[in-house]
């Protein structure tokens, strides 16, 4: 089996980051196979979604193949297992339904790397110091970038990058992306992770990181602390493979490892290569500093890094004109099944349940949780605060800006915005009793550019 494929060591950690109470990502770590699972769906759901997906995965581990093309469907049709197994979970635990995960998993076969996925967790490859992207994410924004209707930096901060088009345990017939196969060199290094480490960390963040750790666990703990620095918003998962240095011998992974829903970062350390092969390998817990309590202030700033409060200024230019992009057409309908899934589950809800806007509520001013946009004819949004102001009875500008919808970071700013309205529209009733018709506008002052 070894041959002249370079021998390979295997590190993996989790941990839940610093906002969110549970840990939904499962990860495997086994002696040849590997595997993240980014659950969504509530809290139980998401942890066993993910946690599921992964058994199909380590049945491969030891499993044989006659050709390279049979290892590659042997991962893929594990995948396509691990979404029967999940949403058949789901439909007979009502309680469950719903909930999903995403899936990237890695198998080495003759010194061949398979990858195959399903969802946003990525799989990367650095070589020569350079790290490649392997996956292509299946979300609303990877397929807005390939339409050309944003770029990738819009991407990595769009407030909708969390909402996937394809997921585990949705729907049956899923379709998994299969990647060509990579022949290992020696030095290579494979990293899967979820999403809570590349929308925290930079890709030449973690091409540094994983440059400057000689130590594969050190490693492992440096992008999990990476993630944890940035705000760590959502649940990091990080499971790394090394490919042995020319005429160094990398200690081999223990088989099996599996690790889900932990309060602390757990880091793998590899095992001996132990005949018996079912020693338990060493595991080390690493606590990490308690989940902060976020008030407004903390989410204020984390949502400024998500995506900028939209500007109510005319100039706000990309701002302002984000709640009125297109949803690609070719997004299917199993699209408005899994956005609820996703901003449940992935770290969306976290950001929408702290998002406000002011709007117009069939002809009210109303404040609105979450973000001024509809994705395949689903809201973001729902009603917060109603209230009998008309509002027609604002200037035309500022009915211009409640149409968009006027974003604030917290209930009380989107408090003072409204109150701010009914000022204008009192004064505006009071100078017109007065016969005087001037001064409503003058008072008419947006909070959207001010948050
Ligand atoms: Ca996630």
């Amino acid at each position: 089996m070894t041959r002249t494929s370079p021998s390979i060591a295997v590190h993996a950690g989790t941990d839940v980051g610093r906002v969110r109470t549970g840990n939904e990502d499962s990860y495997y770590a086994g002696r040849t196979v590997l595997a993240v699972a980014d659950g969504m769906g509530g809290h139980a759901g998401g942890e066993i979604a993910s946690r599921r997906a992964l058994g199909p995965i380590e049945e491969l581990e030891g499993a044989t193949h006659e050709s390279v093309d049979a290892a590659s469907n042997a991962l893929a049709e594990a995948i396509a297992e691990a979404n029967r197994i999940v949403l058949e979970h789901g439909q007979a635990n009502p309680e469950l339904s719903g909930m999903g995960t995403t899936l990237t998993a890695a198998l080495v076969r003759d010194g061949r790397l398979h990858v195959a996925h399903v969802g946003d967790s990525r799989a990367y490859l650095l070589r020569g110091g350079e790290l490649t992207q392997l996956t292509s994410d299946h979300t609303l924004v990877e397929q807005m970038v390939r339409d050309g209707q944003i770029s990738r930096a819009e991407a990595a901060v769009h407030p909708h990058r969390s909402v996937l088009t394809r997921a585990i345990g949705i729907e049956r017939g899923i379709e998994v992306d299969t990647l060509t196969p990579v022949p290992l060199q020696p030095g290579d290094q494979v990293l899967l992770c979820s999403d809570g480490l590349t929308g925290q960390v930079a890709e030449d963040e973690l091409e540094r990181l994983l440059t400057e750790h000689d130590d594969g666990e050190q490693a492992v703990r440096a992008l999990i602390d990476a993630a944890n620095a940035a705000g760590g918003p959502d649940n990091i998962t990080v499971v790394l493979l090394r490919a042995a240095e020319e005429g160094v011998q990398a200690p081999t992974a223990s088989p099996g490892r599996s690790r889900h829903a932990e309060d602390t970062t757990r880091l793998d350390a590899p095992g001996r290569d132990d005949a018996s092969g079912d020693e338990p390998a060493p595991t080390r817990s690493i606590s990490t500093s308690p989940a902060l309590e976020h008030d407004d202030t903390d989410w204020a700033r984390q949502f400024s890094r998500y995506g900028e409060p939209q500007g109510a200024d005319g100039g706000g230019g990309e701002a302002g004109r984000r709640p009125r992009r297109r949803v690609p057409r070719v997004v299917a309908g199993i699209l408005a099944v899994v956005v609820l899934l996703a901003l449940v589950g992935a770290g969306g809800y976290a950001l929408l349940s702290r998002a406000y806007f002011v709007g117009d509520q069939d002809g009210r001013i109303a404040i609105f949780q979450g973000i001024p946009q509809s994705v395949a004819g689903l809201d973001l949004y729902w009603t917060q605060e109603a209230t009998a102001l008309p509002v027609d009875a604002l200037p035309d500008h500022t009915q211009q800006r409640l149409d968009q919808g006027v974003t604030a970071t917290s209930l009380q700013e989107a408090q003072e915005v409204v109150a701010r309205y009914e000022r204008t529209i009192d004064e505006a009733q009071s100078a017109d009793d007065a016969g005087d018709d001037t001064g409503a506008d003058g008072a008419a002052q947006d909070a959207g550019g001010s948050p």
